[in-house]
C-alpha cells in the first residue's frame, strides 16, 4: 500500500475544531454517565447472593462486546462522514481524522476531552438499560443479564479511548501496572495497535482490548460491511480521511478503479 497518494487534513486545523460549547456538552455526558452507571451497579447489587453467576457472566459478556462495539464504531468514525457534517462533523468525526494525523495528540487531551464523547454515546443506552423490569416472575435471570452486560460494555466502551490513550504512550509515560496490562493484552497493547495506524488505516479497529481484530481482519468484516454500504447509499469509504483517489486504491468501486500492479511486481 506503499504507492497510496494519500491526501490528509491539516493537524492543526482538525485541532481546533474542538469548542468550547462541545467541552460542555462533554462534561454533563461524563457527568450523567456515571449517574446511571452508578445508578445501575445499586440496581444489580440487589441480587449479589441471589444471581452471582449471571452477574459474573455479564460482565464478562459486556467486557467482550465492549471491543467489538467500540471497534464498530471506530470503523464508522474512520471510514464515513466528513468533518464538514453538521454537528457531527465536529463533534464526533473531527477526533478520528485528528487521530491519524497526528497519532499523539490524544495522549495531550485531558480527561473530558478523552472520554467526554465517548459518555455522550452511552448515556441514552444506560438509561434505557435501566427501564429494564428486573421483577417479572420467570424472568430475572435474563432481565439481570441484560441490565448488568449492558451496563458492563458501556462502562468498557467509556473506558476504550482512555486505553487507546494509553497505548499511544512513551514507554516512561506508562506506570508499570499498565505495562503488565498490555503485556498480558488484557487492554491494547500498543505494538499491537500499530497495526491501524498503517496507512491506509482499514484494519484493526478493535482498541479496548483488541482481542476480535484477528478474527475480524480474517472474516474480512470490515470491507464485506463497506461493500454494503456503498452498494446501499454510494459512499466511498475513507474518501474524507485519505483523499478520493487513495480511498478508491483501497475500496474500487470497479475493477477499473482497481490499482495496477507495480511494473517491478510483474
Ligand atoms: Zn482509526
Ligand atoms: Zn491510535
Amino acid at each position: 500500500m506503499n504507492d497510496l497518494d494519500i491526501k490528509q487534513q491539516d493537524a492543526k486545523a482538525l485541532a481546533a475544531g474542538y469548542s468550547k460549547s462541545f467541552r460542555m456538552v462533554e462534561i454533563l455526558s461524563i457527568i450523567s454517565f456515571w449517574s446511571l452507571s452508578i445508578a445501575i451497579a445499586v440496581k444489580a447489587s440487589a441480587f449479589t447472593s441471589t444471581y452471582p453467576w449471571v452477574l459474573v457472566a455479564a460482565l464478562v459478556a459486556g467486557f467482550l462486546m465492549a471491543d467489538f462495539v467500540g471497534g464498530f464504531v471506530h470503523w464508522l468514525g474512520d471510514t464515513w462522514g466528513s468533518t464538514e457534517m453538521p454537528i457531527l462533523g465536529k463533534a464526533l468525526i473531527r477526533p478520528f481524522r485528528e487521530h491519524h494525523v497526528d497519532e499523539k495528540a490524544m495522549t495531550r487531551h485531558d480527561y473530558i476531552e478523552t472520554n467526554g464523547a465517548n459518555c455522550m454515546v452511552a448515556v441514552p443506552v444506560a438509561a434505557g438499560a435501566l427501564l429494564i423490569p428486573l421483577t417479572i416472575e420467570g424472568w430475572v435471570a435474563p432481565a439481570l443479564f441484560a441490565l448488568v452486560s449492558i451496563g458492563s460494555m458501556i462502562f468498557w466502551v467509556m473506558m476504550t479511548n482512555q486505553i487507546h490513550k494509553w497505548s499511544h504512550l512513551e514507554v516512561d509515560e506508562m506506570p508499570p501496572l499498565l505495562q503488565t496490562f498490555q503485556r498480558l493484552h488484557l487492554v491494547l497493547p500498543p505494538g499491537h495497535h500499530q497495526t491501524h495506524h498503517t496507512a491506509p488505516f482499514d484494519t484493526y479497529y478493535c482498541i479496548t482490548t483488541g482481542w476480535l481484530n484477528w478474527p475480524l481482519a480474517k472474516l474480512n468484516f470490515y470491507r464485506h460491511m463497506e461493500r454494503l454500504v456503498t452498494a446501499v447509499t454510494g459512499l466511498i469509504p475513507r474518501k474524507d480521511d485519505i483523499g478520493l483517489e487513495a480511498a478508491l486504491k483501497v475500496a474500487p468501486l470497479t475493477s477499473a478503479d482497481a490499482p495496477k500492479p507495480s511494473p517491478q511486481a510483474l
